[in-house]
């Protein structure tokens, strides 16, 4: 539940509170003083020593509230929201950072080798993230436009009237990534029934789950490449406990609407359904309200150049959700 909707570093410090055994009601403390009890003079000492630690640039304040008004009104999880926001404040453990907390004698970006790991660099410009910000029509300023950190990019996404909430997923799909690569050996754990495409294919996972008590369900998206990095991923919570069958149809659907948004032409639709799988190869759609689904997913399916389906044995997609277990 905490890893799902806090940062990792947040959720560890938060799994580290210790909990009383009996039930009592949360209270609010002050962290910095003995006693736990707020005053304005430490209040005061606190917001001081944290704007000389971050050393945040001059921009004028009015630009700033601009800012952080967009971040926080994306229609995206909180998550999503507190990670660009800490990218902006290059409050985040890359290995330029000065909020990490570990030492780290090379700042160099694992994945190129050649420049310094600010968050500009990992979820932006570096070289070997440019297959996530290929589609040309939404990103080709990245090749003409540049930035001098984080905080300027995003900036500019929200004066330009970018698509600001679509970019802060692909951000934090990056930085997922990379640290499932650097959590190694865990990352294999997950690929177990997970196969790459084949060479400037992408797969298309999807699932759904239905959380009857709670009358509710939830679908998973997961795009990646041919190396298995995280293009894009998305998840939805639906207030209504359709049937297990219905939601993985459902799932289908909105997989390939997510996929297409991303420019994806050439791809493999893969889900655990069997009954949603096999109606979609062969085109043999039932009479019932799941049927009226699969022909969405057929028409959906008519934005690729090629897609094929394909079964695969259940796949734990919650390490890409963050938000699957998550309440509306
Ligand atoms: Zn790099």
């Amino acid at each position: 539940m905490v890893d799902g909707l806090f940062v990792e570093e947040d959720a560890e410090l938060i799994k580290k509170i210790p909990l009383s055994k009996k039930v009592t009601e949360d209270v609010l403390f002050w962290p910095f003083t003995s006693n736990g009890v707020y005053s304005s003079k430490f209040g005061y000492r606190f917001l001081k020593e944290e704007a000389d630690q971050l050393d945040t640039s001059k921009a004028p304040p009015l630009q700033d509230r601009n800012l952080w008004s967009a971040v926080w009104a994306m229609r995206v999880p909180q998550k999503v929201k507190n990670f660009i926001w800490r990218a902006c404040r290059n409050a985040m453990p890359t290995k330029q950072s000065p909020v990490r907390r570990t030492i780290i004698t090379d700042p160099t970006c694992d994945r190129c080798r050649s420049e310094t790991e600010s968050p500009l660099h990992a979820l932006w410009s570096c070289p070997e993230v440019e297959i996530v910000w290929v589609d040309l029509t939404l990103w080709d300023f990245r090749s003409h436009v540049s930035f001098g950190d984080f905080k300027q990019l995003v900036s500019w996404l929200v004066e330009e009237d970018k698509q600001l909430d679509l970019f802060a997923f692909m951000a934090w799909s990056i930085w997922h990534q990379r640290n499932l690569v650097q959590a190694e050996p865990s990352s294999h754990r997950l690929q177990i029934n997970w196969l790459p495409p084949s060479m400037n294919v992408v797969k298309i996972n999807f699932d759904g789950a239905v959380f009857l008590k709670e009358n509710r369900s939830g679908i998973g998206v997961v795009v990646r490449d041919e190396n298995g990095l995280v293009l894009g991923s998305c998840t939805k919570s639906l207030s209504q406990a359709y049937s297990a069958t219905e939601i993985e149809a459902m799932a289908a659907a909105t997989a390939l609407v997510f996929a297409s948004e991303l420019g994806i032409r050439r791809a493999i639709l893969e889900g655990d359904s069997i009954v949603v799988i096999k109606a979609l190869i062969e085109e043999d759609y039932p009479l019932n309200p799941l049927g009226s689904i699969l022909e969405d997913v057929k028409m959906f399916a008519q934005r690729f150049d090629t897609l094929l389906f394909s079964h695969t044995k259940r796949e734990d997609l919650n390490e890409y959700m963050p938000l699957a277990n998550v309440s509306p």
